[in-house]
């Protein structure tokens, strides 16, 4: 706003207007004067991520197909979030790069490669429109989890811009303990995120009970070993009632085993973890999902040791929206045909 000759205190106005209030039109912007909101309209924009297409579960959640990038001289991507209603809340899974380099064996979005970071609007932006679209049914509390395409710790600076807007009281103000960071166990990232003032929770894909087994199905694996993983999970400065999530996406007949938990069990040894099992949802890769019975087995070992185990069945299954299932398959044709619902 200085820089285009307005009071420094204009900026505040307008971030208010647009984070808090969500108000996406200057027009509306009541708190500016009109002289003010004519020259924005004719000067300047404010857009959000484009709804392609949206896929409706039965069970409530939406996948939305996002087509960011598409002014001229920006690079165009499509990316994909999930709203998930509950009785009381809604969860937001968001993207934090288009596609993914970080190749893990069992994830659709892998087979995309990576595309490119997303900017800090792009990422915020999901979330806006998500609350936009679901207006009417919003409830009082709104949880946001990086949990969607890309690996965020490789897209640092961007992630943590849109985390400052999205956590900040005066911005979209969702509270800290209701923001979930996912890792697949970038560890100079997990040592970066320590030092935050402000910072969601962090959630680590784990996935394997040894090394030999995550060098497997997780190439990361050979950079950043089990060894130097869970250093720095040990070494992360957690605050009073906050914990490490542990992600164990389970895969039949590969790593669900008891042996495998009582492994898991020894490797969070001196950590303040949780552990949510999340049964391997299918695409078309050549893995299996694990039996039911393996799946609360393996929770039990767990319990019985001291170490809280939760079994995470992903929504909205039939719409593709599940974890790992974000990829786009039939998006690009929707985006060529700009189809939108
Ligand atoms: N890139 C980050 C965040 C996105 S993936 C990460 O890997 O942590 C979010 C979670 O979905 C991860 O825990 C990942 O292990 C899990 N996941 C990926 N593919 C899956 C699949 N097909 N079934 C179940 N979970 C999957
Ligand atoms: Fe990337 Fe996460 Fe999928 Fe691995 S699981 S390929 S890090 S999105």
């Amino acid at each position: 706003m200085q820089a285009i000759g307005e009071p420094a205190y204009r900026g505040a106005q307008i971030y208010h207007a647009i984070y808090a209030e969500r108000r996406f039109d200057f027009a509306e912007m009541s708190n500016l004067p009109a002289a003010l909101r004519e020259r924005l309209a004719r000067e300047a924009a404010i857009e959000l991520p484009r709804i392609v297409r949206r896929h409706m579960s039965s069970d409530g959640t939406v996948r939305y197909v996002l087509g960011v990038g598409e002014r001229e001289g920006e690079k165009p991507a499509t990316i994909e979030a999930v709203f998930m209603p509950e009785e009381n809340r809604q969860t937001i899974c968001i993207s934090t790069q288009a596609g993914c380099a970080v190749d893990c064996r069992f994830c659709l979005t892998a087979t995309l490669g990576l595309m490119r970071n997303l900017s800090a609007g792009e990422i915020v932006g999901q979330v806006l429109v998500a609350l936009e679209d679901n207006h009417a049914g919003l409830k009082p509390q709104t949880n946001i989890v990086l949990m969607g395409q890309g690996e965020p710790l490789l897209n640092y600076d961007a992630v943590m811009s849109a985390l400052r807007i999205l956590l900040d009281p005066n911005g979209v103000a969702i509270a800290p303990r209701h923001a979930a960071l996912s890792t697949s166990g970038i560890v100079p990232g997990i040592e970066r995120l320590a030092q935050e003032k402000v910072r969601p929770n962090l959630a680590i894909s784990l996935n394997a009970s040894s090394d030999e087994q995550r060098d497997q199905i997780m190439p990361i694996n050979r950079k950043y070993p089990l060894e130097k993983l869970l250093e720095a999970c040990r070494k992360y400065p957690l605050r009073p009632r906050e914990w490490l999530l542990f992600e164990y996406v389970m895969l039949g007949g590969f790593n669900d085993s008891p042996e495998d938990a009582r492994r898991v069990v020894k490797l969070l040894a001196n950590i303040r973890a949780k552990v949510n099992l999340i049964p391997w949802n299918p695409g078309d890769l050549p893995l299996k999902r694990p039996e039911r019975q393996r799946v609360e087995e393996f929770q039990r070992v767990l319990i019985e040791k001291g170490v809280p185990c939760f079994i995470r069945d992903s929504r909205g299954q039939d719409v593709m929206a599940a974890c790992g299932q974000l990829a786009l398959a039939e998006a690009a044709a929707a985006t060529s045909s700009g189809a939108s619902l």
